[in-house]
């Protein structure tokens, strides 16, 4: 990476995420490149957010065309593609009547909505899992599991539990007819793409509707085709069977920064006037993009891709010191035999291409939707020398 460049990043911006791996300077699909001229396929897709990679015409001109007609006029007032775009998010959550949206600018703030929303249940008890991520600000913080991002912080709003991911007995236990809400991902992301069992989100649905809870399934990284249906609770949860509530963010913009919070039949009506706001939530901008995403996912059957391209991958990076290749579509998790995924991540790099790490020994793969089956095979083929050098640093 360009020195200057690093040291000016060092000396002016906060070191809340250590230095950056690269300078990038443009991209194209699923490809980027750096200050130096040299390319990278790009397999995390800014995690998870560039639905239809870097610089689509689709987007671009969404994005254009709304800024210079109308850009931004707050939420005293409405605009056709905000409207537009809510309507198609009930639409595809099959929302039935009466589904209502409240649209923020990331996955944390849409969860912060949702959050608040399950507060005018009249009750205050969350049930969380173990090994779940829904964001950085204080609300969405104490849904988070991992000591670390949240200790530096406590006290956080209360009234959370945590129970192990995929328990139904656990989770059984844990709720009652206090509970407002359990919140739940359809798969842990940030955990290293962690699947539940079969039937989990059904029982989810089963035991929150027993003690009039809310089922809020949160997904921001999840959606939006990531996993070769528009939703991944979708897939899981049998036809006509829906959570009361669905956050999504990341890839819903396309990189446009844009979340929403999503609720069904009674939960609709929960945040009265007062109760929430943004300044910036659903600008017409924002809202055209995701228009865009949705229209060319469909246009060009970038879910059935997702699901193709994703299988590919899954069975060409099957290796013998691979112990696990989990996901479905292109949100992919990798366990490896020994904690190099960091080198893993460094080799690949200087092989160009960018994949992430969630742990010591789980590599995550969230490429664009666009990403072609050659793409995929550049990365199968450069795999075996990756995971060598890797092993061998
Ligand atoms: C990334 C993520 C969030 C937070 O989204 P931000 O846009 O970073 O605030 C929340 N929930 C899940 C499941 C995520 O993966």
């Amino acid at each position: 990476m360009n020195d200057v460049l690093k040291k000016r990043y060092a000396a002016s911006l906060m070191n809340t995420f250590g230095p950056p791996k690269l300078a990038l300077v443009r991209g194209e699909g699923s490809e980027v490149w750096d200050t130096d001229g040299n390319r990278y396929l790009d397999f995390l897709g800014g995690i998870a957010v560039n639905a239809l990679g870097h610089g689509h015409p689709a987007l671009v001109s969404a994005v254009t065309q709304q800024l210079s007609t109308l850009g931004h006029v707050s939420n005293f007032f409405a605009t056709e593609p905000q409207v537009a775009l809510a309507e198609r998010l009930l639409d595809l959550v099959a929302a039935g009547t009466g589904g209502k949206v409240f649209f923020a600018n990331s996955g944390t703030e849409a969860n912060e909505a949702a959050l608040k929303l399950t507060r005018r249940t009249g009750r205050t008890h969350v049930v969380a899992m173990e090994g779940g991520f829904h964001g950085r600000t204080m609300g969405a913080l104490a849904l988070t599991s991992k000591a670390a991002y949240r200790e530096p912080f406590e006290p956080l709003p209360g009234g959370v539990q945590f129970v192990p991911y995929g328990d139904v007995d656990a989770l059984a236990a844990a709720v009652t007819d206090e509970t407002a809400a359990v919140v739940v991902e359809p798969v842990q992301g940030e955990a290293g793409v962690v699947e539940p069992p079969a039937g989990y989100l059904e029982a989810v649905r089963r035991i929150t509707a027993e003690h009039g809870a809310l089922m809020w399934v949160d997904e921001v990284q999840t959606g939006m085709g990531r996993t070769g249906t528009w939703f991944a609770h979708t897939a899981q949860l049998p036809e006509g069977v829906t959570p009361d509530v669905v956050t999504v963010a990341k890839g819903l913009g396309g990189g446009i920064p844009i979340g929403a919070c999503i609720a069904l039949g009674d939960a609709s009506d929960l945040l009265q006037p007062g109760h929430h706001g943004t300044t910036f939530g659903g600008n017409p901008v924002a809202t055209a993009a995701a228009l865009a995403v949705i229209e060319t996912i469909e246009k060009d059957d970038l879910l059935g891709n997702a699901t193709r391209v994703g299988e590919q991958l899954r069975t060409g990076l099957a290796h013998e010191h691979v112990t696990a290749v989990r996901g479905s579509g292109l949100l992919i998790g990798i366990d490896l035999d020994a904690e190099i995924a960091p080198q893993v991540v460094e080799a690949a790099q200087e092989a160009g291409f960018i994949l992430n790490a969630t742990g010591p020994r789980t590599i995550r793969l969230a490429p664009p939707l666009v990403l072609t089956r050659e793409q995929a095979a550049e990365l199968v083929e450069a795999w075996p020398a990756i995971l060598a050098k890797a092993a061998a640093s």
